[in-house]
């Protein structure tokens, strides 16, 4: 007897490994920061958690549509028409999570051997969601000289006949890079060009920390891209919401109807309750969102400078999402308390091995030679795990 091809090829989602260690570590009593999860320490709003209690205490409790509730879905619609973006209810799937419906995404549009084009730096678990749909994931480095955005020309380099999409991540995981409406529009024009789909993840779109910088979705630059375009979006970072497991895609609505096929016959709707909840949290009142924002553009602005003042260490101001990206390329080569230290994942092991500080190391994320700091956490952990960090440098080198 043996596992599928495909189960033999999905790894763990390493950064929910990273910080399940932490955890464990943490519950055995040790001391430990953890910067590994991208996860915000924040409470769900208070005006979401009682419209949760309102929809048991109101018997809310049976199967729902399995595309979602049509209240919820319009609220949807209504948030993406204020950003330029003309989709109707019936497009909008609500999913067990943005990792779900980027499952479900890939599932509606890949035949076994597809290629996609997956820029990196880029979140794990694409990888492994296009694995799980016999896609092909097709990696292409961008570079630091970029801010980690992918060009046309890095794009047309991995384009081949079997391309069958590509990905975007703006705001991104794990640089924090933000990309402008002129370099979304020269993506738009190669994937109408090439005819491509384009899935669009903009989970992190509301944690933007200029007033110089705007969100811009890629689908909202024409009807042709908007045509080969899959929006995916999610409740986890931006209300603080990440164990609810709320989600949704925005497509087609030839491509909705097929992502709700395969929902109605692989999770059904998601958790009636946590549906009430996602939709008081578009619909109510924002002021602990927007607390939560102005909390994580402190950290990120204290975090960035801390950083940047321990020698050998560098990074670029992320200007969204809740990373900081740091290279530790200059630490490498250099044997520190018996161990040769030759890659990230090496830095990372010293530093919670020695000094209770976790971190993800770049491999996760395709690319060598960095580590990643969620800055999801409290003010406390961040002065006492960057101190850990500076202690580490000074000691060894
Ligand atoms: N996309 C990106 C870029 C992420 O960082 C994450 C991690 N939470 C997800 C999708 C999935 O989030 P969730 O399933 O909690 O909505
Ligand atoms: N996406 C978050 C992260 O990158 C949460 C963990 C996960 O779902 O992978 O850390």
């Amino acid at each position: 007897m043996k596992l599928s091809d495909m189960a033999s090829k999905i790894r763990p989602s390493s950064t929910l490994s990273i910080s399940a260690e932490a955890n464990r570590r943490k519950a055995e009593g040790l001391d430990i920061i953890n910067f590994s999860a991208g996860e915000p320490d924040f409470n769900t709003p208070e005006n979401i958690k009682e419209a949760a209690v309102r929809a048991i205490n109101d018997n809310f409790t049976k199967y729902t549509p399995y595309e979602g509730i049509y209240e919820l879905r319009r609220a949807v619609a209504d948030e993406l028409r204020s950003e330029g973006l003309e989709y109707a209810p019936e497009d909008i799937v609500i999913s067990n999570g943005s990792k779900h419906a980027l499952k479900n995404a890939f599932s509606a549009i890949i035949d076994p051997g597809d290629e996609v084009i997956v820029p990196a730096p880029y979140w794990n678990s694409y990888i492994d969601i296009i694995n799980m749909v016999y896609g092909i994931p097709v990696v292409v480095q961008t570079r630091k000289q970029n801010l980690f955005k992918v060009t046309v020309e890095e794009l047309e380099r991995a384009y081949t006949p079997k391309t069958k999409a590509l990905i975007i991540n703006s705001p991104n995981n794990p640089t924090g890079m933000v990309y402008s409406e002129k370099e979304l529009r020269q993506i738009a024009d190669f994937a109408v060009e090439k005819d491509i789909y384009v899935i669009s993840d903009e989970i992190y779109k509301r944690l933007i920390y200029s007033r110089h910088l705007k969100h811009t979705s890629i689908a909202s630059l024409g009807e042709e891209i908007k045509k080969r375009t899959i929006v995916v979006d999610g409740f986890s970072k931006s209300f603080s919401m990440t164990g609810w497991r709320v989600g949704y895609t925005a497509s087609e609505r030839e491509i909705a109807e097929a992502i709700a096929n395969i929902q109605s016959n692989s999770t059904s709707n998601v958790n009636s309750i946590a549906q009430i909840a996602a939709l008081e949290a578009l619909s109510g009142d924002k002021s602990e969102m927007d607390d939560m924002l102005k909390e994580f553009q402190h950290r990120r602005d204290f975090i960035a400078q801390r950083i940047s003042d321990i020698p050998l260490l560098s990074s670029i101001l992320p200007k969204g999402a809740f990373y900081l990206f740091v290279d530790v390329s200059k630490l490498l080569g250099r044997s520190v308390r018996g161990t040769m230290l030759e890659n990230s994942g090496d830095v990372a092991q010293i530093l919670l091995e020695n000094y209770g500080v976790a971190v993800v190391p770049s491999d996760a994320f395709g690319i060598k030679n960095y580590i990643r700091i969620s800055y999801a956490t409290s003010m406390r952990d961040i002065v006492e795990g960057t101190n850990r960090i500076e202690k580490f440098v000074k000691q060894n080198y």
